[in-house]
């Protein structure tokens, strides 16, 4: 892959690269037609990363639906697609990890310790294999795009990262290849996620700016739904992740809830959303 992607650099192509798990949806599929509106080349990687999955986590049964995914991104266009082996990027020699810092210590990091070091690790690695100019992560996952940004800053990484907004099913779910494993009771509960954030955006558009009376709007409304378990609710600065003392536009509300052992994630950013 990465004599190919040095070829149309030296070519004078850029390159626009889309990291995935492969499981791919309408989501994934966003963030590819952005992708090849803005280069003239595309990279979709589909590489399911053990390390960043924790020890109790899904990776051995996180989906690989390989044929399928391939028929997807070829209708939609796409250059190349690297799927790798896992020991293509880990091989027995492998010894170097990326250390986050803070900033993955805090909402999804403190849930799960461990995952955005397996994050930031393969992600430097996939842009080296794949000399991207810009590389396109969705809003979805804020938390990654904000620590994405650090990693490029800290290492001095010449690719523009570009967030892009989270695609939902119409009764406003987020898209996401975990909604596969909700059984139709959990399906049916799983949309409360996005009703809470948008009753608390709401709230801030009316003028709301306390950031603990916005999360306890939002918690008051997943709390209400039975089967479904916080795991956090946070108002908190879209670039530092800390709580500010006044919510303003741009802050972002963030929210994990697990649903048996199913963990689903989503966020709002304030003043930004159409409600
Ligand atoms: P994944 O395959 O889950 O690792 O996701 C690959 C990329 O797609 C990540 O940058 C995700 O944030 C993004 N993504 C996942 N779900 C969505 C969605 N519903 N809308 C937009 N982007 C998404």
């Amino acid at each position: 892959m990465q004599e190919q992607a040095i070829a149309w650099r030296h070519a004078g192509d850029d390159i626009g690269v889309v990291p995935t798990m492969g499981a791919l949806h309408a989501g994934h599929d966003s963030l590819v037609t952005r992708a090849r509106s803005e280069n003239q080349r595309v990279i979709v990687t589909i590489f399911v990363n053990p390390a960043q999955f924790g020890p109790n986590e899904d990776f051995e049964r996180y989906p690989r639906p390989f044929d399928q995914d391939r028929a997807r991104l070829e209708a939609l266009g796409v250059d190349a697609i690297f799927h790798p082996p896992v020991d293509q990027i880990y091989p027995p020699a492998f010894k170097t990890r990326v250390d986050p810092g803070p900033l993955a210590d805090v909402l999804e990091g403190k849930s799960r310790p461990g995952h955005f070091a397996g994050v930031l690790t393969v992600v430097l690695k996939l842009f080296n294999l794949t000399q991207p100019k810009r590389a396109y992560f969705g809003q979805k996952d804020f938390q990654q795009v904000v620590l994405v940004r650090q990693l490029v800053r800290d290492f001095g990484l010449p690719v523009r990262i570009v967030a892009v907004p989270t695609v939902r099913h119409p009764d406003g779910l987020a898209m996401s290849s975990r909604n596969v494993y909700l059984d139709p009771g959990q399906r049916q509960l799983a949309p409360t996620l996005q009703q809470a954030l948008t009753e608390a955006a709401r709230a801030f558009t009316a003028g709301e700016t306390d950031p603990l009376r916005l999360e306890g709007l939002a918690r008051g409304r997943l709390a209400a739904a039975q089967g479904l378990a916080v795991d956090y609710v946070a108002l908190v600065d879209g670039a530092t992740l800390s709580r500010p003392e006044r919510a303003i536009p741009g802050s972002v509300l963030a929210v994990a809830v697990k649903l048996g052992s199913i963990r689903l994630i989503d966020n709002v950013v304030l003043g930004a959303e159409r409600l």
